[in-house]
């Protein structure tokens, strides 16, 4: 069972119809940025991601770790490998699942989610999220 059919919701529903930058910018304007560990799963303050969730209404509040599962089902892509976009990053630019990336530019780099929402898109795939889904089927490594 994946994070996202554990929260009641399947492939198809309303949740693949919004971007990842756009559930990113809507929570930005409504909520507090949160950061660490636990604004994933905060209502009050979310990170990125944790707002993100919120958005598309999945975000699990008492099992924080979830929602790392669910996040990555919604939209699949985040499994990509990418690197830190700030020039001189300590992390020496090596290349990390954009998932990590996101809480890095959030908890470390202290984005904004306007900011963060802004690189992620141009990173996340453009039109229809059926594209998103199919990133499952790309072989790269991960790990
Ligand atoms: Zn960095």
């Amino acid at each position: 069972m994946t994070g996202a059919e554990r929260a009641g919701v399947t492939r198809g529903g309303n949740m693949e119809t919004m971007k990842l930058s756009e559930a990113i910018r809507m929570n930005g304007m409504m909520k507090p940025q949160g950061f660490g560990d636990y604004s994933i799963g905060s209502i009050e303050a979310p990170c990125a991601i944790g707002g993100a969730l919120q958005s598309v209404g999945l975000q699990d509040c008492l099992q924080i770790g979830m929602n790392y599962m669910i996040v990555t089902d919604v939209w699949p892509w985040l499994k990509l490998p990418v690197s830190c976009p700030v020039t001189d990053c300590y992390c020496g630019g090596i290349q990390v699942q954009a998932i990590s990336l996101i809480y890095h530019l959030n908890d470390q780099h202290r984005w904004t989610r306007a900011q963060i929402a802004d690189w992620v898109e141009l990173h996340e795939p453009i039109g229809d999220l059926n594209d998103a889904a199919s990133a499952d089927c790309v072989s790269l490594p991960l790990r």
